[in-house]
């Protein structure tokens, strides 16, 4: 059998689906749409129905995420570009092989010589350099377990390939976009359900070789629809995304709640849910909704002035959905079967209850007659067939201004009833706190989204706040770290979603990156005993990569300026930190805790100069308290070098260094001239400051001061 290789370079690639807002959503290889898409730009021309199969495979340096402007169009206000954190493939290689008929791969191999467009991988800068066309002759040969081979690059394996080949890990599953059914837009594709194996995985099995030993893995699309077979009685789901995978969750706290052993509907990211507890579903969801509803409808119908205005369904349902399904059949309260409950009796609480879940039946039978007609495939379960588009109903978070916004979506996203009734689970599957929701996202399965959701939910008072629930998640990723693969803890997720007054809703998303994982499992025990109550605070900002310098800052702004904070008010991140810092009574060394752990951050190596920095503070504090006339000239040094460290200003801080070190008949360190370069300048200030203005303390107050923090945290 003969193929084409072609051999690809980008030096940044970002491959994502129509949900990758925030990046939430990405590749680690472009999908088989991608590069079909390529070879087409390549040939001049659009896909005629040929048939052709490609093995994709690929390599990259690293990852790293980056802001990437979305420009918004229409937008009325001064805000008319929007930041998204986006991971982005750097340096990335790609080994791409085609199978197709001679005179399509004659074709083919033609237009990637000769291109008639510049090339480009989807979100890519830069245009893509193709190093390599060529023929290679492919060879079927069977390789046994005892000598198995490993894995050069990444590689995508269709499942059903899988049945002859074994591997030494399980690798993740996508489904993967390849050919598209309809050139019009909305497209839609065909999808492969194909596993990602990293390099180095071990192989063996039926396996074809190119004249280079190279492995392929030519992936065999089908032009035709995917059918249920018949006979089937089963609803399967996809949790390829968060949205959907938030919605998964939720049914299964549905699930759950109504005594069902919910593993066995679970298989890595699917959901498959038998007809008959399908049929059962809505009323299921109801009755997880009225769980506990004895006591709040009593409350608020004490509350009610009007008794006539009661309605229990507003306060059960609408209460729990309304922040995410706007207007929708479940919570428009302008709906027959809705306001038809106003002014109920409360006296026979089960009764209320039961009106509330039929009404809620009603709304579910409202909510199947609403079909529009397309023929196109569901976007989220590649299977059925779409009756509508994803709208601010479905999920307002995501469409809230998509008047503003309608660049984050590539095209409207067609939907099958099926899909479009679980997405009003996501509300159950996000965890709720003043005003915010939360969720985690593993990309590879879904039992262990949500076992680490549950946690969110389910921890103990002491770590109510919600970071410290993150907290808690966040250390059983840790442990998680071992079996994982290194693609999938890059890509857990957090997903925030808060309101924003009525209608609009912001979603943040932040991710633990490797270098973050190090710098917790190395240093966290060391994290300041006394600042416990602004722990949180510190979250906050690892996870959402704001700079310990800034933190630092305002800590010490509040030790060194207490006066000028001593009306300040207010329940804001930053006023909280300056709180914590006029509390303190003392600086000691424990306070290099956030120094270092920023330059792990950064990874930064030369950390030594943050011990001697600090010293050489200590040491300069003790001459100038030698001496009466010296020591009343401490504070505004201290007050100069916190100014320099604000404006960042090298020049300035050692033009006060030098004068401090006169002052006291020194000359500054040489060390100071040495190190103090751009990329050192904070870790050395900020710990020369905190040398600067410490105290000497007993052995037993620094224990207290710098005892481990495991538990506590
Ligand atoms: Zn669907």
């Amino acid at each position: 059998m003969e193929c084409l290789r072609v051999k690809l370079y980008t030096p940044t690639g970002i491959f994502k689906n129509p949900l990758s807002i925030k990046g939430i959503e990405v590749y680690p290889l472009p999908p088989y749409s991608t590069i079909i898409g390529l070879i087409y730009r390549a040939m001049g021309r659009k896909w005629n129905r040929e048939y052709f199969q490609i093995s994709i495979q690929g390599d990259y340096q690293a990852i790293y995420r980056d802001y990437v402007w979305f420009r918004g169009d229409s937008l009325g206000d001064k805000e008319d570009k929007l930041p998204l954190q986006v991971p982005i493939l750097y340096s990335l290689e790609l080994l791409v092989h085609v199978k197709a008929e001679n005179g399509l791969l004659e074709d083919i191999e033609r237009a990637l010589k000769e291109p008639k467009e510049l090339l480009f991988l989807s979100g890519g800068e830069y245009p893509v350099k193709v190093q390599e066309v060529k023929r290679v002759k492919c060879l079927e040969k069977f390789i046994s377990e005892e000598n198995c081979i490993k894995l050069n690059y990444n590689a995508y394996i269709q499942r059903e390939l899988l049945e002859n080949v074994g591997t030494s890990d399980k690798g993740i599953l996508f489904s993967l976009s390849y050919f598209y059914k309809n050139s019009q837009k909305p497209k839609t594709y065909s999808w492969i359900d194909a596993y990602y194996f990293q390099k180095g995985t071990e192989i063996y099995g039926s396996l074809i070789f190119d004249e280079d030993n190279n492995p392929v893995f030519l992936a065999e699309p089908t032009t035709e629809e995917l059918k249920k077979s018949e006979g089937e009685e089963y609803v399967r789901f996809y949790a390829g995304n968060w949205l959907m995978a938030s919605a998964c969750v939720g049914v299964l706290k549905v699930l759950e709640n109504a005594g069902e052993d919910i593993e066995k509907y679970v298989e890595e990211k699917s959901l498959t849910l038998p007809e008959e507890l399908w049929q059962r579903l809505p009323e299921l969801y109801a009755e997880y909704l009225l769980k506990d509803a004895e006591h709040t409808l009593r409350a608020s119908y004490e509350k009610e002035k009007d008794k006539s205005k009661f309605n229990p369904y507003n306060v059960i349902i609408l209460r729990s959905l309304g922040d995410f399904y706007e207007n929708s059949p479940f919570t428009n309260p302008a709906l027959r079967y809705i306001t038809k409950l106003k002014g109920v009796s409360i006296e026979d609480i089960n009764q209320v209850k039961n009106q509330v879940k039929s009404s809620f039946i009603e709304g579910y039978e409202y909510f199947l007659s609403k079909a529009v007609e397309t023929s196109q495939t569901c976007f989220f379960c590649h299977e059925r067939q779409a009756k509508n588009f994803v709208d601010a109903t479905s999920f307002t978070p995501l469409f809230a201004s998509i008047e503003k916004r309608r660049n984050l979506f590539w095209d409207l996203i067609p939907i099958c009833k099926e899909c479009e009734f679980l997405l009003y689970f996501a509300s159950a599957g996000f965890y709720r706190s003043a005003g915010k929701y939360l969720f985690v996202y593993v990309p590879d399965d879904l039992l262990e989204t949500y076992r680490l959701n549950l946690i969110l939910s389910t921890e103990k008072k002491i770590e109510q706040e919600k970071l410290g629930r993150v907290w808690s998640v966040v250390r059983y990723v840790l442990d998680l770290e071992k079996q994982k693969s290194s693609w999938v803890l890059q890509n857990i997720y957090f997903v925030e979603i808060e309101k924003v007054g009525n209608n609009p809703a912001n979603i943040y998303s932040f991710h633990i990156s490797p270098n973050l994982a190090k710098a917790i499992r190395k240093l966290i025990d060391h994290y300041p005993k006394n600042l416990q109550d602004i722990f949180s605070e510190f979250l906050f900002y690892i996870y959402t990569g704001r700079s310990l310098y800034e933190f630092l800052f305002l800590l010490l702004s509040g030790f060194i300026r207490k006066d000028s904070y001593k009306n300040l008010q207010g329940g804001t991140i930053e006023s909280k930190i300056v709180q914590a810092g006029r509390n303190m009574k003392y600086i000691s060394q424990n306070l290099l805790f956030f120094i270092n752990f920023q330059e792990v951050l950064n990874m930064n190596t030369q950390k030594d100069y943050t011990n001697w920095a600090f010293w050489a503070g200590r040491e300069l504090k003790k001459l100038y308290k030698e001496n009466e006339s010296t020591q009343k000239k401490l504070e505004p040094l201290t007050y100069r070098l916190l100014e320099a460290i604000r404006r960042k200003d090298k020049e300035y801080f050692i033009h006060n260094l030098i004068r401090a070190y006169l002052e006291v008949e020194k000359e500054i360190p040489y060390l100071f001239k040495e190190a103090l370069d751009d990329k050192n300048f904070s870790m050395i200030a900020y710990a020369f400051l905190i040398g600067l203005n410490s105290e000497e303390k007993s052995k037993e107050e620094q224990a207290n001061d710098e005892g481990e923090n495991s538990e506590s945290a």
